[in-house]
């Protein structure tokens, strides 16, 4: 067995010594219910075949693998490719995952689906995977979050969610998560929790690296059609990692550098940043143990990021095993790099960028100073920049209206 794969997770969801299952003992049946309709389902063809139909019509997959030719002779450096993820339906690969966890919670019986949202962008990926299924949908949102992101609250209502504001603790993502994991803890016969990125208790991690690799599959095939090879690079923003591991996945097997790009905020030394793999240490939080922001005592620190997507104390635990096993190497952007690359992107191709994207194009325009003009890099854009527009204009001083 000496080409034996390294198989993670194991059997109890652990990547090395990250992931597991840190939950109150009320949550282990619904989270065993959930593993086994998973690992049955994911082999099952009818499932299979409603959500690859959904992935193409639905969704619009698969998504373009564009040569940004401008943005690369504009940097002088190798061939930046992009893939559009920002093309997505709803605008954002959030959906890849909320669409496919909607599907399963349909085929397993359940008849409501509850998440947490920060800026709301996974509530409303969620919303639109209910409406789409016929199940019924609650959001928690902290009240802070609320009012900074009226217009996606308005959004989950209109597709039908009811939004629930949590008024407890700092008001805002942390409190939205326990106040949703008490719903689920009363109501886990019917309802299913969509977890919005490769974080918290097995199986979610692994679940939500299967559904959203379908974004490496792609971009596989479409630079080997594209170029008769493989790229030599590939960058991806990282916040919870979904859309990075989703990129990653299907070339793990290649001997290609992969890079993930975390928050920098306002630098590290700051303190105002989210770069777990900078400035964090091992715990435990929100029922995964993985690379933590937090404080000699244990307690989670604040963060800050300008992107909403990027902010979050903690990162999915396969990137701590993948890091450790030098597959990935992991990097940051601060929120000034990234609003120039929104604005650069912008400008050469005609494409605004989510501000989380932008972090991974940051690192792009870095690396094209260090690489050979005939190398490859694919960036995945994650999202699109429409919901950034207005927060990019106050930043920038500039009164709308
Ligand atoms: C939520 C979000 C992210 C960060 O989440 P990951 O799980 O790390 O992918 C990145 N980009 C966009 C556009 C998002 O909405």
């Amino acid at each position: 067995m000496i080409n034996k794969m390294i198989t993670v997770p194991d059997s109890r969801g652990h990547f090395g010594p990250y992931g597991g299952r840190f939950v109150p003992e009320t949550l282990m049946p619904a989270l065993i219910e959930l593993e086994k309709a998973y690992n049955s389902y994911k082999r099952d063809g009818d499932f299979k075949r409603q959500l690859s139909e959904l992935q193409k019509d639905f969704i619009g997959r698969p998504t373009p693998l564009y040569h940004a030719k401008n943005l690369s002779m504009n940097l002088g450096g190798p061939k930046i490719y992009l893939k559009r993820e920002d093309l997505c339906h709803t605008g954002a690969h959030k959906i890849n995952n909320a669409l496919a966890q909607a599907l399963l919670a349909k085929k397993m019986g359940k008849t409501r689906l509850i998440a947490e949202t920060g800026a709301g962008q996974h509530g409303v990926a969620t919303a639109t995977g209910a409406s789409l299924t016929g199940l019924e949908c609650e959001i928690y949102m902290g009240a802070e979050d609320v009012r900074r992101q009226a217009l996606n609250v308005f959004r989950m209502k209109l597709l039908g969610a009811t939004v629930n504001e949590v008024s407890t603790g700092s008001r805002t993502l942390k409190d939205a998560i326990n106040e949703a994991l008490r719903d689920w803890t009363t109501n886990v016969k019917n309802t299913h929790y969509v977890m919005g990125t490769v974080f918290g208790p097995h199986p979610y991690p692994v679940m939500v690296r299967d559904f959203q690799s379908v974004i490496g599959r792609e971009a596989r095939k479409q630079i080997l059609k594209a170029e008769k090879r493989l790229p030599d690079c590939l960058v991806a923003c990282v916040g919870g990692g979904s859309n990075s591991i989703g990129l990653f996945h299907a070339f793990l097997k290649d001997n290609i550098k992969m890079i993930g790009v975390e928050a920098g905020g306002k630098g590290i030394k700051s303190g105002k940043h989210a770069s777990r793999f900078a400035g964090g240490s091992l715990g435990v939080f929100q029922g995964c143990k993985s690379f933590l922001l937090q404080n000699r005592d244990g307690n989670v620190l604040g963060t800050h990021s300008v992107s909403a997507g990027l902010d979050y104390a903690s990162v999915g635990p396969e990137h701590c095993y993948l890091r450790d096993m030098k597959k990935i190497s992991y990097t940051y952007a601060t929120d000034q790099e990234a609003l120039k690359s929104f604005e650069m992107l912008s400008k050469t191709e005609g494409i605004i960028p989510a501000l989380e994207s932008a972090h991974a194009i940051a690192e792009a325009v870095k690396l094209s100073g260090t690489m050979k003009k005939n190398s490859i890099i694919i960036v995945n854009l994650s999202g699109r920049g429409d919901k950034d527009v207005q927060e990019v204009a106050a930043i920038k001083g500039i009164k709308l209206k």
